[in-house]
């Protein structure tokens, strides 16, 4: 029995050193610390100027979806949304691109396409807080769905790996607002992936393969267990379970 119970504490040790050996676990979260490609190609550029303000985008509507409904879902999720686009901003600084939401208000957009976007789901979203949820949803799919080309452009292996983070989060916003939405039985049709592709994120287990996007090391080390950290469960009160750390649980609660 003795024996069992070292071999069974050896591999758990073993296991933990393999995981934080793994490039960009959650031991090594610092990813946009990723070596510096030296330069990047135009595409690129682009798609971080983009996705900076798309994160923008989110941040910005979920930020003023709070403010109507005072909801937690949308409290983490747009606390979330700041620091993914504090990842693109680190990237844009490092490859000397001028941010494009440097002096914007909420709801400022250089892109007007993104602008549309935050009015027409401002709008939507102040019928009712299930709207506002299929709001969250959309956004999400956006991301995902607009996260998925560049993602296939990127060559650079920091702007690829930070395009890779920003989506694990966008799997985990999206869970989110589904699971928010099935509790209040509502349902919900995508609008930007096909319901394959949405099926198969709800489904996944997106804590495997975890990349660090949301959640500093400092917040999530005491979520233990598979809690699902999205300030809607009764598990996340108590930090139990494997923590999907999706930058949506009360993490301040999780401290100890
Ligand atoms: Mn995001
Ligand atoms: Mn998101």
């Amino acid at each position: 029995m003795k024996n069992k119970i070292i071999i069974f504490v050896a591999l758990l040790a073993l296991t933990s050193i393999i995981a934080a050996s793994l490039p960009g676990s959650s031991n090594n979260c610092s990813f946009v610390q990723l070596k510096a490609s030296g330069v990047i190609t135009p595409e690129e550029e682009q798609a971080l100027i983009y996705m900076r303000e798309e994160e923008k985008l989110a941040h910005d509507v979920y930020a003023f979806l709070n403010n109507k409904y005072d909801h937690k879902v949308f409290r983490n999720i747009s606390n979330a949304e700041t620091r993914h686009g504090g990842f693109v901003k680190e990237l844009l600084d490092r490859y000397s691109v001028a941010d494009p939401s440097d002096g914007k208000k909420e709801g400022e957009f250089v892109n007007s396409d993104l602008s549309d976007v935050y009015t027409r789901l401002t709008e939507k979203g102040s019928i009712s807080l299930n709207e506002a949820l299929k709001c969250g949803a959309e956004i999400e799919e956006l991301d995902i769905s607009d996260l998925n080309k560049r993602i296939d452009l990127s060559t650079s292996p920091d702007v690829k790996q930070t395009f890779m983070n920003l989506r694990d989060g966008s799997y985990r916003h999206l869970q989110a607002f589904m699971r928010n939405l099935k509790a209040n039985g509502e349902t919900y049709t995508p609008v930007h992936l096909t319901q394959a592709q949405f099926d198969e994120i709800l489904a996944s287990d997106i804590t495997k393969g975890y990349r660090c996007g949301d959640c500093p090391q400092g917040k999530n080390k005491n979520s233990q267990g598979n809690g699902n950290c999205d300030g809607t469960g009764p598990k996340n009160k108590n930090s139990q379970g494997n923590g999907n750390c999706d930058g949506t649980g009360p993490k301040g609660n999780n401290r100890k």
